[in-house]
């Protein structure tokens, strides 16, 4: 018998009920969402547990604390780098004595680091695996064991719940081949693993010499390993369906190639009835295009006989790193340059691929913690009457309280799960790192969720926000941002022009790569046969470098 709906749930449930296969209006859909937000906040907040709000007060702590941020941030980046117990320990000490210790930790933590801080590193080297083994209990909540046991228990655990797992591996772009070799090896573990349904992984760490000025060779490359990938998933079924692996996106420099591997090889025979994944970040303005491009593409693949794909929609998370990369080499920042932008795109995504003829080309996996976005989706599928073709997807240990509300009203959830062993640790770090940031930017909705309540004055503003975004949905631009074009001659400067230093080339962008690629083209091909060069004797037209 399934339980009882609390009054909460079945406010909300009502809300969805209504709507059902009857578009809303702009302005009723938002008085909709915001009740229906404000239901699942009062209910995630009347569920949550002891140690969820222990651990929303050590992040609200923490956020009072900007240099115990700063210090958090630089350890979890720097101090767990080495192997070597000695030198974590130096540098643990530096820090502490940079940063100060932490005001946010509670005081047993806070006097373990004063006397950490005290002792010679020849010492306190000797309290480094403790101090490890502290970090990973502390994150364990986010990043899950990786070992065999440990990892099927929690998935035995999840599955109890309801909740569908996606299990990602973690790690980050990597530098050799033998890397590549072994990361491929694992995600094939994973998919013979008989517990394991549905993986995540990203380009970066199956081919390590992704080179955007060989395209062809890199996209063929990453191509042969997906097919590796994709052929395993099909032979381990369970209960006669393959499993599933969708490719998470990183930074822009990837995009592309990500799509353009992605299509060439389910556009192959062999995969015609095989259903895969890719995210798709709603902070780049050009990933509504992409969208589109990819469901009239899937629209077709069906057509002629194939299955259907799936996208999931997020937001993005590496905006600290686009806008480095963009300052260091003198382009404009390929994510939207405001938070109302991205939430704008994200809506006008959700919008685009929950209509009827869309997502049943193309399966949504609505990705977000934020409860008015969530909330927002949930009408906009109820409405179109996709349900069975649109999932929301949360991030494991981050917003636990909300994910079971967002279980309970809509039937399913699926669970990204990361997983890091023991010797896997340092590949989790960039990731912890992610998600700390998720918590703590200024604008996210995590960083205000903390004693959030309907009608307070945070609760004003964020509706607020997600107000002006749904008004925006129409109007935010679509147009890429870097739009450097090596195919037009830059422009004549007048003589007294001032001077400003040209850019480098941006071969994230296909124009450019047409560019380099049709003057490589004319180098092989040309049109008057060169003077040739005289060696030892003989014409020589090309001088090639092999080897
Ligand atoms: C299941 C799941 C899978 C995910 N997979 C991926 C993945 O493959 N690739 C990936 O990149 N991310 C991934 N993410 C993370 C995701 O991109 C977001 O970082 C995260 O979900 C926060 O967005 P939100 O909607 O939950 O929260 P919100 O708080 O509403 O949004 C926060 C996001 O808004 C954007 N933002 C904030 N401030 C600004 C600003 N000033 N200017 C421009 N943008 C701003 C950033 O994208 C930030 O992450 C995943 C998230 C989930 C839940």
């Amino acid at each position: 018998m399934t339980p009882a709906l609390t009054p909460n749930l079945q406010a909300a449930a009502e809300i969805l009920e209504n709507v059902r296969g009857k578009p809303q209006s702009v302005v009723e859909r938002k008085r909709l969402a915001v009740q229906l937000s404000a239901l699942m906040l009062s209910e995630s907040n009347q569920t949550m547990t002891a140690e969820e709000k222990k651990i929303q007060a050590q992040l609200s702590r923490l956020m009072q604390d900007p240099i115990g941020k700063a210090f958090t941030m630089a350890m979890t980046d720097s101090a767990f780098r080495s192997h070597s117990h000695k030198r974590v320990a130096d540098q643990l000490i530096y820090l502490l004595n940079q940063f100060g210790v932490p005001k946010y930790l509670d005081w047993l933590k806070r006097a373990e680091l004063f006397a950490f801080k005290t002792m010679p590193a020849s010492v306190a080297q000797f309290l480094v695996p403790m101090a490890m083994h502290e970090l990973r209990s502390q994150t364990a909540r986010v990043i899950l064991p990786g070992e065999r046991a440990a990892l099927s228990k929690h998935i035995k655990s999840r599955k109890a719940e309801g909740v569908q797992l996606n299990l990602n591996h973690l790690g980050e772009a990597i530098l050799s081949e033998e890397e590549a070799k072994s990361r491929l090896a694992l995600y094939l573990d994973d998919l013979e693993n008989p517990d394991i349904d549905y993986v995540s992984i990203k380009i970066s760490t199956i081919f390590s010499q992704i080179n955007l000025l060989a395209w062809d060779y890199t996209v063929d490359h990453i191509s042969e390993r997906l097919k590796l990938l994709y052929r395993a998933a099909i032979k381990h079924r369970i209960d006669g369906k393959p499993k599933f692996i969708n490719l998470d996106m990183e930074e822009y420099r990837d995009l592309h190639l990500t799509v353009a591997a992605f299509k060439k090889v389910l556009e192959e025979a062999e995969f015609h009835d095989y259903s895969a994944g890719i995210v798709l970040q709603a902070y780049l303005p050009d990933s509504y295009l992409i969208q589109k491009d990819l469901t009239e593409w899937a629209k077709k693949r069906i057509e002629n006989g194939g299955n259907w794909i799936k996208i999931r929609i997020v937001k993005g998370a590496n905006l600290a790193m686009e806008q480095f990369e963009a300052s260091a080499r003198g382009w404009a920042q390929a994510p939207y340059t405001t938070k109302g932008e991205v939430d704008a795109n994200y809506k006008r995504m959700v919008f685009y691929g929950c209509l009827p003829e869309n997502a049943r080309a193309v399966r949504l996996g609505i990705a977000s913690h934020n409860l008015f976005d969530i909330a927002f989706s949930m009408l906009v599928r109820v409405e179109n009457k996709v349900e069975a073709y649109t999932g929301f997807e949360m991030l494991e240990g981050m917003a636990d309280h909300i994910r079971r509300v967002v279980q309970k009203l809509t039937g399913s959830i699926l669970l990204y799960c990361p997983v890091a062993t023991k010797e896997e640790f340092q590949h989790a770090i960039a990731y912890l790192i992610r998600r700390l940031d998720e918590n703590t930017g200024p604008e996210n909705f995590l960083r205000h969720v903390f004693g959030l309540k309907p009608g307070t004055e945070s609760w004003e503003s964020q509706s607020a926000l997600f107000s002006t975004s749904c008004d925006e949905i129409d109007t935010v631009t679509a147009d890429p941002r870097r739009k450097q074009n090596r195919l037009f001659a830059p422009p004549i400067l007048e003589f007294n022009a001032s001077f400003e230093n040209e850019a480098d080339t941006d071969f994230s962008l296909l124009q450019n790569i047409r560019w380099i690629e049709s003057i490589a083209h004319a180098w092989e091909n040309p049109e008057v046969k060169p003077i040739p060069l005289m060696i030892g004797g003989g014409k020589k037209f090309t001088i090639r470098s092999r080897g």
